[in-house]
């Protein structure tokens, strides 16, 4: 790897004259931008380029560290193994026409994979825009750029998907570090990469590692590098493209890509502290914030801006974000407005007027810093043009302020044409900015939101794994796939959650004494088919002994009625919880409002197991109905913490047996911290 990332001589095989041809604009990059031990392989032209050309592999002077590879496809592992006979360990397959073409190209790759593995080598690609790094630059697409050690790693599942984000980047001021475009992955993907910047991060590290990805094959090495990445103070920003039922089509016929779940995604990146984007730009916002500035100090947000507008969408930003937008004290204000022009307001929005120049900018950060420093959590800076005068002068002043200021300062220049002068030379002396005052505000929410990765050995909850295993294994000698009630409750009891009062009977008498003993109202289901509902097979408020008899004799003359569930009634709020499995990810726990809200909103969170306790208690107080939690118009609520504790139960089982297929509790009643699991089911394997 080490080779792959700081080589110390590099071959490209199928280098050559023309620069609109990958193999020859890979050779003009890398001379270009300095790279000094470097050969080209070629029969046709004994001198690439000026550079030292070969005919044949074999006569190169020395084995390359590196070998970028540009020959036509067939000819790409005939090349591979040339190279590896020389000792060549570290290989760049620029070539495309393997696995994303057809079961030729496949077979093809396959050959290389087998070759590379049988060396122990590195091999990224084939089909891959190539790899750049503050050591060399080889790369054959993208824009025009010098590689900014310390900024912005982008690892990426699509070669030009990454050069659109590099220009949509350095457009507004972003420096790269190093680019990995891994193509088709075929031995070396973005998790193994993400590997390298955690294990290797070089004197310099990147702060801020952007990911761009169609398939995620080994989330948990994404889990655990990003967590160790956070660690040494460095965020991944991720875009997963592919997560609807089209766009993993269009992923699959790209790249191969398997298909994941959006839900198992977003459990992970959360999981992971991955701020997770959703288009290039937000891509682009999220990265500006961590790598050219931090996150917020709090909440309290300063907006200074010269235009009303602008002020007033971003301080509807903010505030739907989270965020706070305080109106300043009224000493700070008057301390504010001395230095501004008249009719400047101070009240936070501070709005200086579109005539303020370079004194009223220098003016608002000095009294900030001098006597706000620690009430300002961060200033969002809008400067645009009136078209008048250049605002270059002010800008400096601004500029000096994102690096100098107690706080983090976010610039916003909407002016994209009047200014563009003054905006090219901002990026030029090394600032970032925003175009777009809500985008800011999105930025800095998502980032708000995704909490820090989640620790690595969560503190479980103590369960009857032998009593689970019993009833397990009872429901396997029945043949069953799903547990009995029976044994569900069972199961229930065993990790900690409690029931209602109920009985499973078979004949009428039993119906009428559990009723008795429950005491009217009950709830009556029939047992066996499993969305009772959906056939009128739950009977709710049944009040005496005649109901009880009407209602056994109806829900036996259903269809698959193995026998009735009479149940006492539940009081409170309907929740759901439970789990499924996604392959590669583990189980994917879920939480969110029960009953008939489950399908007609579909208000549910969901983690990664197994769960921490703080983890869970996010997931409960993330849905979008958490008020009704806390209890509405003299409805009880439900108390948050035991459902955060229950959602831990429920991971804690799913993560000691695999076995278990999926879960689902739905209705999950209850008030205050009385929970009950009015029903769930449990699929086994
Ligand atoms: P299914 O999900 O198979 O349709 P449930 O047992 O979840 O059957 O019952 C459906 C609905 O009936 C629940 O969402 C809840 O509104 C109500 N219900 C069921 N059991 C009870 C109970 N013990 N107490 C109160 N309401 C109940
Ligand atoms: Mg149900």
């Amino acid at each position: 790897m080490q080779s792959l990332m700081r080589p110390g001589s590099i071959v490209v095989v199928g280098g050559g004259n023309d620069v609109r041809k990958p193999g020859g604009k890979v050779v003009q990059n890398l001379a270009k931008h300095g790279f000094a031990k470097l050969w080209v392989v070629n029969p046709k032209s004994d001198g690439v380029q000026d550079l030292p050309t070969f005919a044949t592999i074999e006569e190169l002077p020395e084995p390359p560290e590196l070998a970028i590879v540009a020959v036509p496809a067939p000819h790409v592992p005939g090349a591979v193994q040339s190279l590896i006979d020389r000792g060549t360990r570290a290989f760049i397959v620029l070539s495309a026409g393997f696995s994303e073409t057809d079961a030729a190209g496949r077979k093809l790759e396959q050959q290389l994979i087998d070759m590379v593995e049988r060396a122990g080598a590195r091999l990224v690609g084939p089909n891959s825009l190539g790899v750049f790094t503050p050591a060399y630059f080889g790369v054959f697409g993208g824009p025009e750029q010098q590689s900014v050690p310390g900024t912005i790693d982008l690892l990426s599942a699509s070669g030009s998907t990454a050069a659109f984000i590099m220009e949509a980047g350095l457009d507004r001021g972003l420096r790269f570090a190093s680019t990995v475009s891994v193509g088709n992955s075929a031995c070396l993907g973005v998790e193994d990469f993400l590997g390298v910047l955690d294990d290797d991060p070089g004197p310099n590290p990147a702060r801020t590692c952007l990911l761009y990805l169609e398939s995620i094959d080994e989330p948990h090495r994404i889990l655990e590098h990003a967590r160790s990445l956070h660690a040494q103070g460095r965020r991944v920003v991720a875009l997963k493209a592919g997560t609807t039922e089209v766009g993993a089509r269009a992923a699959s016929s790209h790249t191969g890509a398997m298909a994941t779940s959006d839900a198992a995604v977003g459990a992970l990146f959360d999981k992971a502290g991955i701020v997770r984007v959703s288009s290039k730009s937000d891509m682009v916002d999220a990265a500006g914030v961590l790598a050219w500035s931090r996150p917020p100090k709090s909440d309290d947000i300063v907006i200074i801006t010269q235009a009303g507008g602008p002020g007033i969408m971003l301080a509807d930003a903010l505030s739907s974000h989270g965020f706070r937008v305080p109106e300043l004290p009224e000493e700070l204000q008057r301390e504010l407005l001395a230095g501004l022009l008249p009719g400047s307001s101070a009240r936070n929005p501070i709005d200086f007027l579109a005539a303020a120049g370079p004194d009223h900018v220098r003016h608002v950060f000095r009294v900030l810093a001098e006597k706000a420093a620690d009430r300002v959590g961060a200033a969002c800076f809008i400067f645009g043009s009136p078209g008048l005068f250049d605002i270059g002068p002010a800008l400096d002043v601004l500029l000096e302020a994102t690096r100098t200021m107690p706080f983090p300062v976010y610039p916003v220049l909407p002016s994209t044409r009047t200014a563009a002068e003054e905006a090219a030379r901002f990026r030029a002396a090394g600032g970032f900015y925003f175009t777009d005052e809500v985008a800011l505000g999105r930025a800095l929410g998502v980032i708000r939101r995704t909490p820090p990765p989640a620790p690595a050995r969560p503190e479980l909850p103590a369960i009857d794994s032998g009593s689970i295993r019993r009833a397990i294994d009872e429901a396997k000698a029945q043949g069953r796939t799903h547990l009995s009630p029976e044994q569900v409750g069972r199961v229930l009891e065993a990790i900690g959650l409690r029931l209602p009062g109920q009985a499973v009977v078979r004949d009428v008498s039993d119906a009428e004494r559990a009723a008795r003993q429950l005491g009217c109202p009950v709830v009556m289901k029939v047992v066996g088919p499993v969305h009772k509902t959906d056939v009128q097979g739950v009977a709710v408020g049944v009040r005496n002994e005649g109901e009880v008899r009407e209602t056994f004799a109806r829900l036996m003359g259903m269809s698959g009625a193995e026998g009735v569930l009479v149940q006492q009634q539940a009081q409170g709020l309907e929740l759901i919880t439970g789990f499924s499995r996604e392959e590669r990810f583990g189980a994917l726990v879920l939480f969110g409002l029960g009953g008939i809200f489950t399908e007609a909103m579909r208000d549910v969170r969901m983690g990664l197991a197994p769960l921490g306790r703080d983890q869970a208690r996010r997931m409960v107080e993330g849905i979008k109905g958490s008020k009704l939690l806390a209890g509405v118009r003299g409805r009880a609520g439900v108390d948050a913490e035991a459902l955060a504790d229950a959602v831990v139960r429920i991971s804690a089982l799913a993560h000691a047996f695999p076995e278990l297929r999926e879960m689902d509790v739905n209705p999950l009643m209850g008030q205050g911290r009385d929970l009950l699991a009015v029903d769930a089911r449990i699929a086994i394997r």
